[in-house]
């Protein structure tokens, strides 16, 4: 059993979409999808012994959780039909008693094939003209991730000749815990010390970039590692802004030249139209990062 996080509802279109990529998706309504105000919402996937109706899948294009079983993949806000590529097999339970921590009244549209919030005043704008039309479905319930309460992130972050593996895990109180370590991969390249340095990032909703960085020397035939804990405050006082979406990136490089790692992690942000309205530096201080 895997259930997903990082899927949010759509305030302008009512989607279920997944906000973990770095493109927030097409919407029917306009320019992407909108999270603000959306509860965190997870998703069983690839499970055949989980009960319910299998066959949704994520959309690559619009980021939207759609159903595949039928003839029509739907039109996608993206342009074109919907595109299950890389998605995983999503099952979800339909015409049940309401159950605690779950939220009900999310329908298929006959359209375009999303699920959709039909518990607002708009039934949202669908790709294929007009509103979303919930004739024909089923009375889905989608869970409520109240185990959102931390965020972990695991790399592997292999550089020339050293085998790397980074865990970073924040929490909802500002606590945080940064570790890892690199090794020569063989020994050949043991023989000789070699520099390292990885820079972790989380983009948040609100545009705020939060930085953990590492550097250091791995000594011939050793290990470098790092193990950095502590509480931050203001990642507990923009915990929301994680919890409506974030987006992760991360870079390793030879060498102990922070600041040109943090470079060209600012550029991928922004080669993916993300901007950067802010950097907090929780672990680490990276010469020259200011916010641009
Ligand atoms: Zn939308
Ligand atoms: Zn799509
Ligand atoms: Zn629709």
């Amino acid at each position: 059993m895997s259930l997903q996080a990082n899927w949010r509802w759509c305030n302008k279109c009512q989607c279920l979409a997944f906000a973990g990529n770095p493109s927030a998706g097409c919407c029917a309504a306009g320019g992407a999808h909108n999270y603000a105000d959306s509860g965190a919402y997870g998703l069983t996937q690839n499970d055949s012994s989980a009960p319910g109706q299998a066959n949704w899948r994520w959309c690559n294009k619009c980021q939207e959780l759609t159903f595949a079983g039928n003839p029509s993949a739907g039109d996608c806000a993206c342009g074109g039909s919907h595109d299950h590529v890389g998605s995983g097999d999503y099952v979800l339970v339909q015409n049940v008693p309401s159950q605690s921590g779950w939220q009900a009244n999310w329908r298929w549209c006959n359209k375009c094939q999303a699920l959709a919030f039909a518990g607002n005043p708009s039934l949202g704008d669908c790709p294929a003209g007009g509103t979303h039309d919930h004739t024909g479905s089923g009375d889905y319930q989608i869970e409520l991730g109240s185990s959102e309460t931390s965020i972990t992130l695991n790399g592997s972050p292999n550089v020339s000749g050293l085998n790397g593996h980074v865990t970073l895990t924040i929490q909802e109180s500002g606590a945080y815990s940064f570790s890892g370590s690199w090794s020569p991969s063989n020994v050949f390249t043991g023989v000789i010390s070699q520099d390292v340095n990885f820079v972790m990032t989380l983009r948040d909703a609100q545009g705020t970039v939060w930085v953990f960085s590492t550097s250091g020397t791995v000594p011939s035939e050793s290990t470098y590692s790092f193990n950095n804990n502590g509480t931050n405050p203001s990642l507990a006082a923009n915990w929301q802004f994680l919890q409506l979406g974030y987006t992760p990136h991360d870079q390793v490089n030879a060498g102990l030249d922070l600041g040109a790692t943090w470079t060209a992690i600012e550029n991928w942000y922004n080669q993916n139209k993300q901007t950067i309205d802010g950097v907090v530096e929780v672990v680490g201080a990276i010469a020259g990062a200011v916010a641009s």
